[in-house]
């Protein structure tokens, strides 16, 4: 057994693991608040932080992974919980032999694949003190919930109960996270980390996948199914009194800008905190609590619904230099099969209405409703995904910008866990897998998730589209989505019954017309201007010359309009030529807005040149439209 392996005078280690350095890394605040804990009941320990990309994972050992092993070989026991690969946590056993290694319970149960010496299957904050005592051989009794792996005689590797057992008792304890992580790689973290708040644990959206008629005929166990179908978060919900809530909240406010100023971007977690967020910030206004962006995760239709408070709760933001920012709200879909699939309990109409309610905020609030932190979640591939949905998809996500608020598009894919109702969706169809067609089609391994459970595709022309999605954004280095995601639709669409032989190449010739079109979009309803519209344009636009050449080498070419929009094309003999709307005044971001009209690009991002004609344009624009 394990008892008294661990020496007392080495301190302990929690790693974290991370995979992202971009916008959607994850700060792991149950380890902070664990390591916390443990201090305050005499453990010495550090959260240890490295950031490794999926990439990097099954490659042997790396600089990373290098610097990892030093730093840990002053400690014991190692303790860790989100691992994406347990091949990298065998590595860390290989070269850090005698030290023990503890696994914690996750977001999903994984004791079989979790290559640990010990197993801790419960809540580690109130027991995990009493393991490293155990470990230590401080007290003989290991708390309830520890797992020991042992191998049986013919080299078998099994989880086995330690005896005799203990039950820890419930302790309160105070708030306190440990703020300063030891960090392997901090030029691998995002300049400025976030750190989470929470508000209510759970969900409150608990819709039973059970009553969904789409789910007839599974069999989801007991204690899964209830919330979206890919989520386990509804599965329960521990919603406290506003006031209480509120109050809670505000103490974790001021312990992260009192102790660690420089984490000014804090998510607060709850799935629904419009009860009580806009008495958060009036009291943030009283006591000066300010200069940092309170980040949120809730549900797209839950916003809609509480505006009123939250317009206020802007209006407030605003006066004291504080920041709201949406930050994980799950569109998923703009398909209503998809949707209803998802068991999302709300419809495609008001997703696009909360995109357009949003770019309003955005409008009257600007800096104060802040739009950079957005990881919106969407799933466009299912297993049960048709052309239709995918056609569906681009025209909202072009109408409603969604491109500009979630990347990756053409990559998001379903996950499926077996505690999720989706998962008995898939099994009850027969779309579960052994394997990914490819390792490209694993969206947990790329993005850092647990490992998933392999599905194919129902229809198997998505299933090409999805290969082909994935090849070409490889070549577009995942950019330009929307252009890629539109050559394939039309590709697809042009093909017909012969899909099957639509190369890559096929496709990639498509899109490099469109990208030579500068993002022309090819928008239902535009005709070619008249020469009436065309007369009062050249107006609008002077002193640029509407059959010359301005800002060094650009000219106007196309000219098309619809009632209450005109695009217009800029060309170059060397630059890539922009499209450009102007537009009666509206929601949604522009580059510049006139008395009347917004002026904007539908380009993702300008090159200098094309800014250069698009200042000068819009200048003239602005001093025209009286
Ligand atoms: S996806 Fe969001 S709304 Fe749905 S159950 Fe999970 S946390 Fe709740």
């Amino acid at each position: 057994m394990l008892e008294g392996r661990c020496s007392p005078d080495r301190p302990v280690a929690i790693l974290s693991f991370q995979s992202h350095n971009d916008r959607s890394f994850l700060d792991d605040r149950e380890l902070a608040l664990l390591s916390g804990r443990l201090r305050d009941e005499g453990i010495t320990n550090d959260l240890v932080v490295g950031v490794i990309m999926p990439d990097g994972v099954g490659q042997g050992e790396s600089d990373v992974e290098r610097r990892l092993v030093h730093v840990l070989s002053s400690y014991d026991p190692i303790i860790y919980e989100r691992v994406w690969d347990p091949a990298l946590i065998e590595r860390l056993r290989r070269a850090l032999p005698g030290t023990v290694f503890v696994g914690l319970r996750g977001e999903h149960r994984l004791a079989d694949s979790a290559p640990a010496d010990v197993f801790c299957d419960d809540n580690p904050m109130r027991f995990l003190a009493t393991l490293v005592l155990w470990l230590r051989g401080q007290t003989p009794l290991a708390p309830r919930g520890t797992l020991v792996r042992r191998f049986t005689a013919d080299g078998a590797p099994e989880w086995v109960k330690p005896e005799p057992l203990v039950v820890v008792p419930e302790r309160a304890s105070r708030y306190a996270p440990n703020l300063r992580p030891v960090v392997i790689n901090p030029e691998s973290l995002p300049a400025v980390r976030t750190f989470s708040l929470v508000g209510n644990g759970g969900c409150p959206f608990q819709l039973d996948a059970r009553e969904n008629p789409l789910y007839a005929g599974t069999n989801i166990p007991d204690g899964y199914g209830r919330g979206c179908a890919f989520c386990t978060t509804g599965n329960h919900y521990e919603g406290r009194p506003n006031a209480e809530t509120a109050a809670s909240v505000l103490e974790q406010i001021r312990y992260v800008r009192t102790h660690a100023p420089e984490l000014s971007l804090l998510v607060l977690k709850d799935q629904n905190p419009f009860g009580y967020l806009t008495e958060v910030i009036e009291r943030c206004a009283v006591e000066n609590l300010t200069g940092f962006t309170l980040l949120l995760e809730t549900r797209a239709e839950w916003f809609l619904r509480n505006a009123a408070r939250f317009d206020r709760a802007l209006g407030i933001a605003r006066e004291i230099g504080l920041r709201v920012a949406p930050f994980l709200v799950g569109i998923e879909n703009f398909s209503q099969p998809e949707l209803d699939r998802f068991n999302k309990g709300t419809t495609a109409a008001a997703n696009v209405e909360f995109l357009e309610t949003l770019w309003g905020w955005k409008e009257q609030y600007g800096d104060a409703f802040d739009l950079t932190h957005t990881a919106f979640g969407f799933i466009l591939f299912s297993p049960w995904t048709t052309i239709e949905d995918l056609a569906v998809n681009l025209a909202a996500i072009r109408k409603t910008r969604f491109d500009r608020l979630r990347g990756s598009i053409l990559l998001s894919r379903a996950r499926l866990y077996p505690d999720t109702a989706l998962y008995y969706l898939a099994e009850r169809d027969g779309l579960l897998a052994d394997e990914f067609a490819s390792d490209r089609e694993d969206a947990s391994s790329r993005y850092g998730y647990y490992p998933s459970r392999p599905w194919r595709f129902a229809h198997p022309n998505v299933a090409h589209f999805a290969t082909l999605a994935t090849t070409l954004a490889e070549r577009t280095g995942s950019k330009d989505m929307v252009r890629l995601y539109e050559a394939l639709l039309a590709e697809f669409d042009a093909a017909g019954g012969d899909w099957s032989a639509i190369t890559a190449e096929d496709v990639w010739r498509r899109y490099q017309v469109l990208a030579g079109e500068g993002g022309r979009r090819v928008t239902a309803g535009m005709a070619p201007a008249s020469e009436a519209l065309r007369t009062r344009l050249a107006r609008l636009v002077r002193p640029l010359p509407f059959d010359g050449t301005f800002a060094g080498g650009w000219r106007f070419g196309q000219v098309s309009a619809q009632p209450g929009r005109i695009e217009l094309e800029l060309r170059h003999t060397v630059e890539a030529p922009l499209v450009v709307e102007i537009v009666r005044h509206g929601q949604g971001p522009h580059f510049r807005r006139s008395r009347h009209y917004d002026i904007r690009t539908a380009a993702h991002e300008c090159t200098r040149a094309q800014r250069e004609a698009l200042t000068a344009l819009s200048q003239a624009i602005a001093d025209n439209d009286h």
